[in-house]
């Protein structure tokens, strides 16, 4: 089978179409056969070696596809079943992989492979950081950072079923289109403006409730500065490079904030959890009521050209590849 192999970390041109042979399924397994494969911004981190994985690796955590074969002891799975996945084993960026059977989500008719691909791992994320996290309240004011990312994108809008009032940064005035369009109560254009201040203005000099961070290493500071005192600030990516360590003492200075450092496969650790969110999600974009951004797809071929287009912040909504 075709995949996308690292076999050095570094810029996108090391991501390699190489010919593997394809797996087979182990016991508990299921051969998923890919129709579209999720890109995420994690994907790029592992390409960089900035979350160190054993060369050479198959990249990819998410693909949505059709079950091909099942190995021993799976049960409840049948092949010719439409299906999608989220693992944090690698893999992904293939035409096959063997995932385990207590990792699918069985694909409801409503959902096409393209907006199962496109939506689980990031809708799951703002779901997570939404309701769990920081459980949004309809009083809350909240900062969601890169507003007309993946995350983004569909974060501005479960806050907004919320209740909160959305404030959202980006780096354009095409991408502040695209927020407002999905929600957004209010955008900073973060490249042109300082945000904290712009927050402070914007909340009559309190600060926000709840500042969603997957920007990092360039936003750390200013989201903080952005909360009002007991505010939670999440900082759950690295876009922009990863955040330095932090003195506890700075958070009791600024109010006794709440931060944290969360990641997806813990809010998902259960069976229960994964289907109870990844339901939510596909329930939600089956009605309408979450409306799922999706770029023309790339092909499997062209994962570098996606990589370049993600990190270089030319990009809105979700990235795909096709087999
Ligand atoms: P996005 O589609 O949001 O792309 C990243 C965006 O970050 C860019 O479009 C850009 O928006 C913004 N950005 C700001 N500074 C930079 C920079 N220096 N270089 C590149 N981009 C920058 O990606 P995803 O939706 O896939 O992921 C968003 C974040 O969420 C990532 O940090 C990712 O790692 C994290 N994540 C975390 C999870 C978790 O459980 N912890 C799970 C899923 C994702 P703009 O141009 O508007 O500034």
């Amino acid at each position: 089978m075709h995949a996308i192999q690292v076999a050095k970390t570094g810029c996108p041109e090391v991501l390699t179409l190489v010919d593997v042979p394809t797996p087979k399924p182990a016991a508990g397994q299921v051969l998923v056969r890919h129709t579209a494969i999720g890109v995420n911004y994690i994907d790029t981190y592992h390409r960089k070696g900035m979350y160190p994985v054993p060369l050479p690796f198959v990249l990819g955590n998410e693909a949505a596809g059709m079950v091909e074969a099942v190995g021993e002891g799976v049960k409840d799975v049948a092949v010719g079943q439409r299906v999608a996945y989220y693992t944090t084993q690698l893999g992904a960026y293939a035409e096959y992989a063997a995932v385990p059977a207590d990792k699918l989500i069985p694909l409801p008719d409503h959902i096409s492979d393209q907006q199962a691909a496109a939506v689980l791992l990031q809708g799951m994320t703002a779901h997570y950081l939404a309701f769990t996290v920081y459980p949004i309240r309809p009083s809350d004011t909240v900062l969601v950072h890169a507003g007309a990312g993946g995350v983004g994108l569909l974060l501005t809008q479960i806050a907004r079923r919320r209740g909160a009032r959305v404030i959202t940064t980006v780096s354009t005035a095409d991408k502040a289109e695209l927020s407002r369009a999905n929600g957004a109560d209010e955008v900073i254009i973060y490249t042109k403006t300082d945000f904290a201040e712009a927050v402070k203005a914007l909340t009559g000099g309190q600060g926000v409730h709840a500042v969603y961070d997957g920007v990092g290493k360039d936003t750390f500071e200013g989201s903080l500065n952005s909360l009002r005192p007991l505010g939670m600030m999440a900082s759950y990516g690295s876009a922009s490079g990863q955040v330095p360590p932090v003195a506890l003492t700075e958070l009791m200075r600024r109010g006794s904030l709440v931060l944290t450092r969360p990641s997806l496969g813990h809010f998902i650790a259960t069976r229960s959890a994964l289907l109870e969110r990844a339901g939510a999600i596909f329930n939600w974009v089956a009605s309408g009521e979450l409306n799922v951004l999706i770029q023309p797809p790339y092909s499997l071929a062209d994962a570098a050209q996606a990589h370049r287009d993600l990190e270089g912040r030319g990009t809105t909504g979700k990235l795909i590849l096709v087999p």
